[in-house]
Formats: C-alpha cells, sequence, structure tokens
C-alpha cells in the first residue's frame, strides 16, 4: 500500500521559476523511501508539497488514496500527519527549552497535559536525548539540535516521518547513530520514512526504494540496487 502517492506533480514558484515537472512517485506505507538529487534538484519543493505548505501547479498528491484537501482545516490535519524535519535545526527549534521545543506541537494540538507529557517523554527516549530535557536548546550541539528538532515531530506522531538531508553536518558515527534510531523507530511506529540526501552510502543501508531527481524531473526509481547499478 502506498501512503502517499505523487501523481503528475508540476511545481512553478511565483517567479515562474519550474521546480518540478510532471513528476510521479509512491511512498510505500511503512517503509523508508530515499531522494537523491543534487542543489536545486526540487526535493525541497517536493517535500513542501507533500504536507501542503505549497500547492501543486498542476498533477495532485494522494494521502491514503484521497487527493490533498487545501481547506484550513485539511492542512492541519496534514501538517500532523506528514511531519517534516528540515535540514537546518536552527529554522525548527524557537523555543527556550528542550522540553518546551519538544511539546510545541502536542500543545498546539490542545492535547490534554497528561498526553502531552507522554509523548514528549517518548520521543525524547527515542530520540536518546532525555537527558537533554531541561537544556537551553541554543546551547546545544549541532547534532543535539538536530535530536531535538526530530523529536518535536515525533512528539506530533506522524503517518509519515520526511528528513530533509538528516546526516548533513554529522560525522560518520553520528551519521549512522541518527540513521539507526530512525529506523528503529520507523520499525517500531511502523511509520513510513522518505530521506532526501546527498550521503549515497546512506542509500543501501536504510532505504527499500529511491528516487533521482534531476533538474525537477525523476530520472530514476527502484531499489537502492537498481538504482546505483544503473549508474
Ligand atoms: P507488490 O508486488 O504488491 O506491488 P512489492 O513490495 O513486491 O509489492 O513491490 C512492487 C513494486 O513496488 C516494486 O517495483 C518495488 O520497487 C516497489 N516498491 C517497493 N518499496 C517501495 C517504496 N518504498 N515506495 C514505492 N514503491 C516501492
Ligand atoms: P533542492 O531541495 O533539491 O536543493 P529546491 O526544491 O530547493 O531543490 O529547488 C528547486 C528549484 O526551485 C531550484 O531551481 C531553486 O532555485 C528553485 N526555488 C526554490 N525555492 C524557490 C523560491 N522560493 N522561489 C523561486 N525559486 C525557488
Amino acid at each position: 500500500d502506498n501512503i502517499l502517492e505523487v501523481q503528475d506533480l508540476s511545481y512553478v514558484y511565483a517567479d515562474g521559476t519550474k521546480a518540478l515537472h510532471q513528476i510521479n512517485l509512491e511512498i510505500r506505507n511503512g517503509k523508508t523511501t530515499a531522494v537523491l538529487g543534487g542543489n536545486g534538484a526540487g526535493k525541497s519543493t517536493l517535500f513542501l508539497n507533500l504536507n501542503g505548505i505549497l500547492k501543486p501547479s498542476s498533477g495532485r498528491i494522494l494521502f491514503g488514496g484521497k487527493p490533498l484537501e487545501y481547506s484550513h482545516g485539511g492542512l492541519r490535519e496534514l501538517r500532523r500527519r506528514v511531519g517534516i524535519v528540515f535540514q537546518d535545526p536552527d529554522t525548527q527549534l524557537f523555543s527556550a527549552s528542550v522540553y518546551q521545543d519538544i511539546s510545541f506541537g502536542p500543545v498546539n494540538m490542545k492535547l490534554p497535559e497528561q498526553e502531552v507529557r507522554r509523548r514528549v517523554e517518548g520521543a525524547l527516549a527515542r530520540t536518546g536525548i532525555s537527558h537533554l530535557k531541561d537544556k537551553a536548546t541554543h546551547c546545544l550541539s549541532f547534532g543535539q539540535k538536530k535530536r531535538v528538532a526530530i523529536a518535536g515531530i515525533l512528539a506530533m506522531e506522524p503517518e509519515v516521518l520526511v528528513l530533509d538531508e538528516p546526516t548533513a553536518g554529522l560525522d560518520p558515527m553520528g551519521s549512522s547513530e541518527i540513521m539507526k534510531l530512525m529506523m528503529e523507530t520507523q520499525k517500531e511506529l511502523g511509520i513510513s520514512v522518505v530521506i532526501a540526501t546527498h550521503d549515497i552510502d546512506i542509500v543501501p543501508l536504510y532505504c527499500d526504494r529511491a528516487y533521482v531527481l534531476n533538474e525537477g524531473k525523476v530520472i530514476m526509481g527502484g531499489t537502492p540496487t537498481e538504482v546505483f547499478s544503473r549508474k
């Protein structure tokens, strides 16, 4: 089953930049899908379309078989169900403490206090940062901030977790730790994961499927073995 289906999606920015041209791809339920491509290939534009921050210029996106709804309520729901962790954690963290930052989403969802606490503690544990919960976010390392940003999204309990360059700026140890945490989380929660990356080493290790974007077009799609053997 596909949790997300992108059908003939094109996206043109207000200044006329054609960022995506009739792309098609499928995000399998419970699997990890990689989106590869250099700078400017269209990865971020694709992700912003997946959670409704951008609306397709043409084509459509299905979530659970149904077209995305761009009403106020539909978008709220979509942003909860498709969580995006951006490349630079500083764009995503804005509360004083780690705990407050992670609780922002659940509080905003008006969940009962006890449920907020359960989710925040769960997300802290999953990302291995329980010991940092009372720290000020601004004094954390880059890798720690990255985990706080991931925890904040996990606390929303999304069905799809979109990670934009999750290993960028991390050393090899930090990269493999974060990927292992993500894979454990995925297995335990049964969520679907989408990863944009330049880091092709992580693809055969962690991804079930890979798509290659170039100049706004999908130029390849298949298992990591298929994609890399056609290079
Ligand atoms: P089925 O035969 O029921 O469609 P498979 O899992 O055998 O199920 O996969 C069939 C096709 O789906 C293959 O082409 C495979 O590459 C593709 N596929 C596998 N994983 C994913 C994924 N994460 N996203 C999209 N397509 C996938
Ligand atoms: P990637 O994430 O793969 O680096 P992007 O989706 O950011 O690629 O960019 C795809 C194309 O869209 C590039 O040509 C980029 O310059 C352009 N682009 C991105 N954001 C905007 C914007 N806000 N306005 C105009 N063009 C943009």
